[in-house]
């Protein structure tokens, strides 16, 4: 019988647990045993209701495109509480020079693919529309090592293209800095259209019309939820997991290398494992490995990660009519305010809100401002609304307000992030039975860390030579 410690039970750590419960069940000789060291399972995904409505505390959604976390949901027996986004609505914002301005129609992420809507936009002045138009002969360019996004966008669109969409863009998924992150490990995609292409402008018109030949079917939305929000998956795999597996409240302060093994101490007790997937973000398990490996805790360590604060305000039903249409808006950090994003969660999925209930959740925080988690509640709360006043106009007393913050919680992958990425790998090779799930490596997103985590599984059941049996499907 071989044993696996899995450490962390977030979304990734799950995700570990289901597979090695599917081979279990399939009859594979193992056990494991989930540490996570808070009272609640789930990590950053928490949903909770409030006055009829559907608040979330961190993820609101996953991006449709990336299959692993709509896959695990169906497995789950969530397949029928998938929804989408109202794409039909999907209008976001930038603050420019304390205006909204829409994200021009046709522009993904930040390449043009309609000329109409971008030459009419009041989002970039009339430079940088020319250098849009410039951009189309950019010659292709293989990389020569790694750089930031800053420097990338900057090189095909200039700097306000930076300030005004990459940067705001990324704070808020990364909640980081577009100075810092790394082209090759945020954003590969672009990269490798600038080395095949040279213009993304027209790799990406030349990968849309691939896509339209190839597929008939209607557009997909943006952005999968579930209908009683993101806690829903994490309380349906936990429904799948044996009870005796999960230990809550289990701190592991200490792992050691023993007898071809892994000693896991939690509390008082320690325990001898065969394998351990390690599923905690990056800066724990840095710590846990100091003993163990210096070299690999110090590459670990080197993942930087930002803390933010997301902030829901629930409001009357009339506040609805106050506000611009569409799911909500971006502020660039060149604007001088300390709110990052506001989204108009009514608007952007069905189920979240009544009728007669709006609700707006906001995000503060980020690499530039991580001061705020040392403000209270209160002080949070009345930045939030004083902002809210000065670019929306919304005045209004909330009917709630819910606040959560999370300390250091998204992964920053800086440059040099996939040649760190390699280093590691080469450091666990000495480590055998050892595996790293989570955000800090290989994709922030709940779908890339649903399949880090069956991939560390799977690895694990491999290394162990633990027998393939055909996993079954755990439905129900
Ligand atoms: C505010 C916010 C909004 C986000 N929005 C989106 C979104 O809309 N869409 C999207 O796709 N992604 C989003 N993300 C990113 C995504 O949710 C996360 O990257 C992902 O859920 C991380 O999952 P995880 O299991 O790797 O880590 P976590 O959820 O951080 O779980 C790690 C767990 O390890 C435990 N742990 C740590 N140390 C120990 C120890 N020593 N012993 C035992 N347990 C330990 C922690 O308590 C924690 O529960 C968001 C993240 C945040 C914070």
């Amino acid at each position: 019988m071989k044993r696996i410690a899995i450490i962390g039970g977030g979304i990734s750590g799950l995700s570990a647990a289901f597979v090695l419960e599917k081979r279990r069940l399939a009859g594979a000789s193992l056990e494991y045993v989930l540490f996570e060291s808070s009272r609640r399972l789930g990590g950053v995904l928490v949903t909770e209701h409030v006055d009829g409505c559907l608040v979330e505390a961190g993820p609101d959604s996953f991006l449709t495109e990336k299959p692993w976390a709509s896959d695990l949901c169906r497995e789950v027996g969530l397949g029928d509480q998938l929804i989408g986004s109202n794409d039909a609505d999907r209008k976001t914002y930038i603050l420019v020079k304390g205006r909204l301005a829409l994200i021009p129609d046709g522009l993904m992420f930040m390449v043009p693919t309609k000329i109409a809507p971008t030459v009419l936009s009041p989002l970039f002045s009339v430079r940088t529309k020319l250098r849009m138009a410039r951009e189309w002969f950019h010659p292709p360019r293989k990389a020569e090592g790694d750089e930031t996004v800053a420097a990338f966008v900057e090189r095909h669109y200039g700097s306000e293209m930076v300030d005004r969409l990459a940067d705001p863009l990324l704070s808020g998924v990364y909640g980081g800095e577009a100075a810092q992150l790394s082209v090759r490990a945020v954003l590969p995609r672009f990269a490798e259209m600038e080395a095949t292409h040279g213009s993304l402008g027209r790799a990406m018109l030349a990968a849309r019309k691939k896509m339209a030949r190839a597929s008939k079917a209607p557009a997909r939305p943006l952005f999968t939820s579930l209908k009683n929000g993101m806690q829903q998956l994490v309380d349906a795999v936990v429904s799948r997991l044996p009870a005796s597996a999960l230990l809550t409240n289990g701190r592991v302060q200490r792992i050691q290398r023993r007898e071809g093994g892994w000693v896991v101490s939690a509390g008082y007790a320690s325990d001898h494992f065969d394998a351990i997937i390690m599923a905690t973000p990056a800066t724990s398990a840095a710590e846990l490995l100091r003993l163990t490996s210096v070299e690999l805790a110090s590459e670990l360590g080197g993942i930087q990660y930002t803390s933010s604060v997301t902030v829901n305000l629930g409001y009357k039903g009339s506040v609805r009519a106050a506000l611009p249409p569409g799911f909500g808006f971006l502020v660039p950090r060149s604007e001088g305010k300390r709110m990052l994003a506001a989204t108009f969660v009514h608007n952007k999925f069905p189920h979240r809100a009544p009728e007669d209930r709006a609700l707006l959740r906001c995000f503060i925080g980020g690499a530039c401002n991580e001061r705020v988690l040392q403000s209270s509640d209160e002080e949070v709360v009345n930045i939030i609304r004083e902002e809210l006043q000065q670019i929306i106009g919304l005045t209004a007393d909330p009917l709630f307000t819910r606040l959560y913050r999370w300390q250091g919680a998204m992964a920053q992958y800086g440059v040099g992030h996939l040649e760190r990425l390699g280093r590691i790998e080469g450091l666990l090779q000495q480590l055998p039975g050892l595996t790293l799930a989570g955000n800090g490596y290989r994709g922030i997103g709940v779908p890339d860390c649903v399949r880090s985590g069956s991939e560390a599984a799977n690895r694990t059941l491999l290394t162990l030579g633990v027998r393939e049996v055909a996993p079954q499907a755990l439905t129900s």
